[in-house]
């Protein structure tokens, strides 16, 4: 064994191995040992397909050039009330939309399947209230129907009010709390970046794939490919109710508190 054990040191050291390093010139520094490279690096190289080029926003809040811009400030031209698909009755007014409670929830004129969203919103500095009646709204990322059906991802004023941790912003409503909570004082603006993935039916209804859900808010992860039980529910379990595309729905909550505003929303749809 100690034999064994020479002879292996001896070929280790030895510039017969192959592996022995020249000494540098004087000055130079020895560059690290490099090591053999084996079989061929170009069988693992994938070139097709080449990714769409796109042009980023300018800023990473701003739309890239494939995105559908659903409210740049200007109109409300891609939104319609969710009760009699009117055109969208809400307030638009310094680049900022505020909610109407009276007019009720609005959505968009045109559906989706899975995609990318961003949204920005804010609760009034002069907020009042408490618990779900300070600032709630709520995105609903399908919205399936009248009212508030749907999967709601909450918004609500989060920033220093009790409420049940599965109701509070970012959470989706009922389902799933949010991994923290980063919300922003009322008065400053907020973002809800969300990764959408519907569930898949067969023709019957059944659910083969359920939605999935993503969502950063302010540049946070709060909700990581939250698998949804289904939609979201007031009273009772979630349940999934068979759709294909749909509408995205902003919710005009009936409490009493002051209404809140959003801006800058656009979306990207995925395949
Ligand atoms: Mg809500």
């Amino acid at each position: 064994m100690k034999n064994v054990v020479f002879a292996l040191a001896v070929l280790i050291a030895s510039p017969v191995a192959g592996f022995a390093r020249q000494q540098p010139p004087a000055g130079q520094t020895a560059a690290p040992a490099q090591q053999a490279p084996r079989g061929d690096p170009k069988l693992t190289e994938v070139w097709e397909p080449v990714p769409k080029v796109i042009t980023p926003g300018a800023t990473d809040a701003a739309p890239p050039s494939d995105a559908i811009v659903l409210f740049d400030g200007s109109n409300l031209d891609q939104w319609v009330s969710v009760k009699d698909k009117s055109p969208a009755k809400w307030i638009v007014a310094g680049g900022v939309l505020t909610v109407d409670k009276k007019t009720g929830n609005i959505e968009t004129k045109r559906s989706f399947r899975n995609y990318q969203l961003h949204l920005e919103w804010r609760i009034p500095s002069d907020i009042t209230g408490q618990d779900q009646a300070r600032g709630n709204s709520g995105v609903f990322l399908a919205s399936t129907g009248t009212g508030d059906a749907g999967y709601e991802l909450q918004i609500l004023d989060s920033y220093d009010n009790k409420t049940y941790s599965n109701g509070q912003a970012a959470s989706i409503y009922k389902q799933s709390i949010p991994l923290v909570n980063a919300a922003r004082k009322p008065g400053e603006w907020q973002a809800y970046d969300v990764i959408w993935t519907a569930p898949v039916f067969t023709a019957d209804g059944t659910v083969t794939s359920p939605a999935h859900v993503t969502v950063f808010h302010n540049g946070v992860l709060v909700q990581n490919n939250f698998e949804l039980k289904g939609e979201t529910l007031y009273i009772g379990q979630p349940v999934y109710k068979k759709y294909d595309t749909a509408p995205i729905k902003l919710q005009a909550h009936g409490d009493k508190s002051e209404p809140i505003s959003f801006r800058n929303i656009w979306v990207r749809e995925l395949q």
